[in-house]
């Protein structure tokens, strides 16, 4: 029998798009532990949580067990201008690696904010729309965060103040001004406009900055402003829900011409776009009506799964976020000026944290100068420039279907392409030019950090 031909790009209909986000929590016999207040220890509760979080949101961060969360039709309209995204199938890398294993990505890079943000940020933008709010706060360290949430704001009209990491800030100017061009106000972190900033600077003076420091900050912010609210790009249970639209989707696609993956893998800095694309996969597996290997890739300079611990702790540098159970470098860990800014973060999403703690999923950390050899090689087959972040995932998938080039295996490999890299040109010059490093931490770094976690458990 003649196989189908597949597609180059298997495309959906605008109807074929999800119309609820698929909450994995749900079909999770061990849930993630919950939020934990650092000043009694106890889990926070609603009351406590919508000081700081649009209501909706923390409905939502709060629901472990329904299943479907319908979107609201507003935000399935923005949706349609961007989404649904191609799975394609990456013949061109096939043959240049001459693999017999199948290789397919899902790419999130099809908007203006460069990344899979956006399916996240239009949706908490609609909350706080809808919940009469004047603006949101928040921290962007790559910058695909804060443009995507400047893109949401402006749909919606709501006022946006991002605290940008300062080492991005500096190296991606233009970052910059997308965000100001969609109307945002962009201040670099550490700042002297918060309280936590001062201390942050006064104690490491000419930081880089880091994701926990900027979310310090955004919280800061946002709490001593009537009328707005912190949102969060990454690492919460709702992001990884809005983010399930990436795997309703890549599941959708692959079945209408059956197509079943034996290994699933995506970068994993705060776990939003691997938790969104692995969903309904992991959904499966826990159900046991499937089996998947499902990678989790970090960088080796902050290895969170890989040399972490599973506790709890803060998600912010400057110790006022609530607690949360992951597996963490500790909140003091303050990672190498890494190029893939948006995987320096010390913790991880509460959801994978214990999914891998489970053996549900696996992780490996690799080390930039690979990861630039991956994009390089991916780029120079598919055509695609890949942001640094997604080029982990380009990278271990390489490896898969290396090994299958050994043993003729042709196994089905997808990969989260989670976005472009025209705004990392800085990283990729230093790679061009030779002149890349990898910064791995010591042991003795992390344990450092690891000392200094907060005492709940
Ligand atoms: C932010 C970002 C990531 C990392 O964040 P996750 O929440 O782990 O998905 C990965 N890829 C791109 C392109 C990003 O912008």
């Amino acid at each position: 029998m003649a196989e189908t031909k597949i597609p180059y790009k298997i495309y959906l209909e605008e109807d074929e798009m999800p119309k609820s986000w698929y909450n994995l929590r749900a079909d999770m016999k061990n849930k993630p532990e919950p939020l934990v207040n650092p000043g009694t220890g106890k889990p926070l509760s609603k009351e406590e949580l919508i000081p700081i979080f649009c209501e909706e949101l923390v409905d939502q961060e709060l629901d472990d067990t329904t299943p479907m969360i319908p979107i609201p039709d507003e935000i399935r309209d923005f949706y349609k201008m961007y989404r649904p995204s191609p799975l394609v199938r990456a013949y061109c890398l096939e043959k240049k690696l001459g693999t017999p294993a199948k290789i397919y990505y899902k790419f999130e890079g099809n908007n203006t904010s460069g990344s899979h943000k956006l399916n996240s940020a239009i949706a908490q933008a609609y909350y706080a729309k809808k919940q009469g709010l004047k603006g949101v706060t928040t921290e962007t360290g790559a910058g695909q965060w804060g443009t995507a949430l400047s893109m949401a704001c402006s749909y919606f009209d709501l006022d946006c103040k991002v605290y940008m990491v300062k080492v991005s800030y500096e190296q991606k100017p233009f970052r910059r001004e997308v965000m100001r061009t969609y109307g945002a106000s962009v201040v670099p972190s550490p700042s002297e406009t918060t309280e936590v900033g001062k201390k942050i600077l006064a104690e490491h003076p000419g930081t880089t900055g880091s994701l926990g420091c900027a979310i310090s900050e955004a919280v800061e912010t946002a709490t001593k402003n009537e009328g707005y609210r912190y949102v969060l790009g990454s690492v919460l249970n709702q992001v990884l829900l809005h983010q399930s639209v990436i795997g309703l989707e890549a599941k959708t696609a692959l079945d209408k011409y059956d197509i079943h993956p034996d290994i699933i893998i995506g970068c994993s800095g705060g776990g939003s776009n691997l938790g969104g694309l692995i969903a309904p996969f992991m959904g499966e597996k826990l159900r046991g009506e499937a089996d998947y290997r499902i990678i989790a890739v970090e960088p080796a300079s902050c290895p969170s799964f890989t040399r972490g611990t599973f506790a709890y702790d803060f998600c912010d540098t400057g110790m006022i976020c609530p607690l949360a159970k992951m597996y963490t470098l500790g909140s003091s860990f303050i990672p190498s000026a890494n190029h893939a800014g948006g995987l320096r973060f010390h913790g991880m999403s509460t959801t994978l944290s214990q999914l891998y703690h489970d053996g549900f999923m696996e992780a490996v950390s690799v080390e930039q100068t690979s990861v630039f050899e991956a994009a390089e090689q991916f780029a120079r087959s598919e055509g695609i420039l890949p942001a640094p972040e997604s080029s982990h995932a380009i990278r271990v998938a390489i490896d898969e279907a290396m090994k299958c080039k050994e043993t003729g295996e042709e196994k089905t490999i997808v990969f989260g392409l989670s976005g472009t890299g025209y705004f990392d040109l800085v990283a990729y010059q230093k790679y061009n030019d030779g002149q890349m490093s990898d910064e791995i931490p010591t042991d003795e770094d992390i344990a450092a950090s690891i000392a200094k976690l907060p005492k709940i458990n």
